[in-house]
């Protein structure tokens, strides 16, 4: 159980969980999916971030390995979303906002798993996460349970998925990040990890950069804001 994947994004959940995986795995590859997003941005931060990491990190340096990067541009034939197509971020009446590619997850897990299955590994690690899950289904655990059942039956393997921040909050993400890599870690993901919907990056805010008003700075920007909150409670 020495080698994982990490499915990384570029993004401050995928950033930490990599850096999870960095502390505890001989050898750590990366996976990213380019799905036609609108913003190439993210797939440049995702290259930056894994530089910085050995740059910064040279304990981490030898134990990360290859870089993979999976065209899954079908994803846009099938989605009809803010992610893929010129049009506002909105919330339907179930509450999912439209940048939800119906099964996204489990998608991106299955070829992920085809992925390390050719790679010898077996353990799969992601972001996802039930807190703060914006209502996305292939997010819950028992979806990631079940789904693994069913990979290890229709792969014949015993792959393991990992999802270190399931239980998480956001502020819980950037304590983890502390305690993973130190203050180091968390200047690298304010400085190079991507999370806005927009691909906005002309703004730096004490949390990273981003457009500050799509639901995923706010929900990045709130939980930088409770976080350091947390850690002047601490000091008081
Ligand atoms: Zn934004």
């Amino acid at each position: 159980m020495s080698r994982a994947l990490v499915l990384f994004s570029g993004g401050q959940d995928s950033t930490a969980c990599l850096a999870w995986a960095l502390a505890r795995y001989s050898h750590v590859e990366t996976v990213g999916f380019d799905y036609g997003q609108r913003h190439m941005v993210e797939m440049e931060c995702r290259l930056t971030v894994r530089q910085e990491m050995k740059n910064q990190f040279p304990e981490w340096s030898s134990r990360l390995g290859d870089d993979h990067v999976l065209d899954l541009s079908l994803l846009a034939q099938l989605s009809d979303c803010a992610l893929t197509a010129e049009k506002e971020i909105a919330f339907a009446s179930n509450g999912l906002p439209n940048t939800f590619v119906p099964g996204r997850n489990l998608l991106f897990l299955t070829y992920a798993a085809a992925l390390a299955y050719r790679r010898d590994i077996t353990v799969l690690i992601g972001g996802m996460c039930e807190t703060d899950y914006s209502g996305y289904p292939d997010c819950r655990d028992n979806t990631m349970q079940a789904l693994q059942l069913a990979l290890n039956l229709g792969m014949d393997q015993h792959f393991r998925i990992e999802t270190p921040l399931m239980w998480l909050d956001k502020a819980a993400t950037w304590r983890l990040a502390g305690e993973v890599g130190g203050q180091k870690l968390i200047a690298l993901t304010q400085e190079h990890t991507h999370t806005c919907y927009l691909g906005d990056r002309s703004i730096r805010y004490d949390w990273g950069y981003g457009c500050g008003t799509c639901p995923a700075c706010e929900l990045r920007a709130r939980g930088y804001q409770e976080f350091t909150a947390s850690i002047e409670a601490s000091h008081d």
